[in-house]
């Protein structure tokens, strides 16, 4: 994991936030290939989700919502990590989460074991303590005001389902995708990006006929598995792990992991939240007179009201066939765009050995990430500083960066351009020499192999479109 983090601070894909002033804990920037490389990760996730189908569509919701959208979806109640002290060091700890957590004054009394022993302080009981990051609406900070940084996008899909229904033309079976940041105040960030305060999620709510969620469960395991494969992650670093313990929420949880440097880590989670987060919003709209009244203060929502009830409200669905109205089951795909970049990055990092200029084997970091998430798809390089060279690789450079990410790159001498290449995944590097003056050939270097190859320059760009594939 330090060499990842280590080549990712070099080269530009990740840094501390605020570095400047000593960081801070949980939150980091993408540097100018990071942005890259998220970037085309969240674009095959919205092509697989949204482009390549017709029975999802795509919203944007706001980061800030009313306030009783988390009382309803149970996040102000319901939303918290047991934490745990320790006397002894005054660290924090996560108390389901205390695997690998050391006391930072007494050394470890039994190692590998878990819990208490391991952590090897005076530890607190548990307490309970809300994830949710609160804020104040405007000027005036009373409790009316208070609102809060979303802690998932979900629930910004649920409160425009309706909106959904009534503005497009989709019908059940349907789904709705949304990528955007949320925000958890974590008691322990740690591992890199994987757990951050701040972040960004891929979800999608597949809205379905309620006994159809089983079957739509099980395709969405399979279809979101698949999906990691598509994109190079190997299959023996991946695994399936159906929840036992079950979220008030949800009739079943399978999440996929990854088995990254620091251990298996849940890269994404599919959930079958059933008509829960629906329903709720539909006793939450009812309850908002009287929340109103109190002054934005309520210890609970109603009890349910009659079942009929909820049929007829704002967010059930009426079926064209069926002539029925009904409130739709919904199974979850909720992915994180950080963890995804991280588990490419950890899964792309390669050594192997590569000749510098006088023949001696030297050891080559190399990122074998998919040509379609490489944040830079071919290098131009022009082999001298003179003899035309730099004119004929710019004009080549010029036309190949119409249609992808392209770098220029005339800076030293080739084989450590080669090198700086591999580091950040580019799949090739063209080199233009004086023969391309002489017959229009150019060198195309394969990353992986390291082959080369000499091809017509007017041939460059179907070469290239051939090895990304689709963007
Ligand atoms: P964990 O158990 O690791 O805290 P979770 O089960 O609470 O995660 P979900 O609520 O299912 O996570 O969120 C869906 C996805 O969002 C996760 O699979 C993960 O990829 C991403 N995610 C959640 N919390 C974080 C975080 N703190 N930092 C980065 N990504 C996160």
């Amino acid at each position: 994991m330090e060499k990842i983090v280590s080549l990712t601070k070099r080269r530009g894909f990740i840094f501390q936030s605020s570095e400047l002033y000593g960081g801070i804990n949980g939150a980091w920037d993408y540097g100018p290939v990071g942005t890259l490389l998220k970037r085309n990760v969240k674009d095959a996730w919205w092509r697989a989700m949204v482009q390549d189908r017709e029975d999802i569509v795509g919203l944007e919701a706001a980061i800030l919502m009313h306030p009783m959208v988390w009382k309803a979806s149970g996040h102000v109640d319901g939303f918290s990590d047991p934490m745990i002290d320790c006397r002894t060091c005054k660290k924090r700890f996560r108390a389901d989460d205390l695997d690998g957590a050391i006391c930072g004054q007494k050394p470890s009394k039994k190692p590998g074991k878990g819990g208490q022993d391991f952590c090897g302080g005076d530890l607190t009981e548990p307490r309970s303590f809300n994830l949710m990051f609160e804020t104040a609406l405007g000027p005036l900070s009373d409790t009316s005001a208070k609102c809060f940084l979303r802690p998932e996008t979900a629930q910004g899909i649920f409160v425009n389902f309706a909106n959904v229904v009534q503005s497009s033309r989709v019908k059940l079976p349907f789904g709705i995708a949304q990528i955007g940041k949320s925000f958890r105040n974590e008691i322990n960030p740690r591992n890199f990006t994987f757990r951050s305060r701040e972040f960004e999620q891929m979800e999608m709510e597949f809205f379905c006929v309620p006994g159809t969620d089983d079957a739509w469960f099980e395709k969405w395991v399979q279809t979101r598995w698949e999906w990691y494969g598509q994109l190079g992650l190997k299959k023996d670093r991946l695994r399936l792990r159906p929840h036992e313990k079950l979220a008030h929420y949800s009739k079943a949880t399978t999440d996929i992991e990854y088995l990254f440097p620091f251990g298996w880590g849940e890269l994404e989670g599919i959930a079958n939240r059933t008509d829960f987060d629906l329903r709720q919003h539909q006793r939450g709209v009812r309850t908002l007179p009287a929340w109103q009244k109190e002054g934005g203060e309520l210890t609970g929502l109603p009890l349910a009201d009659e079942e009929a009830e909820y049929h007829k409200g704002k967010l059930s669905y009426f079926d064209d066939e069926k002539k029925q109205r009904y409130i739709p089951y919904v199974i979850e795909p909720a992915a994180g765009a950080d963890r995804a970049t991280l588990a490419f990055l950890c899964d792309a990092y390669d050594e192997d050995g590569a000749p510098d200029a006088n023949g001696k084997v030297e050891t080559r970091v190399v990122l074998r990430l998919h040509p379609r998430l490489a944040p830079v798809k071919a290098a131009v390089l022009p082999l001298l500083r003179k003899d035309g060279h730099p004119e004929r690789a710019e004009a080549l450079y010029k036309d190949l960066r119409k249609r992808w990410m392209v770098e220029y790159d005339e800076s030293a001498a080739i084989g450590k351009r080669y090198r700086r290449q591999d580091e950040i995944g580019t799949p090739l590097c063209i080199t233009i020499d004086h023969q391309t003056l002489t017959d229009g050939t150019v060198t195309v270097r394969a990353r992986d192999s390291m082959t080369q190859q000499r091809i017509p320059e007017s041939q460059v760009a179907s070469y290239l479109q051939d090895l990304i594939g689709l963007p």
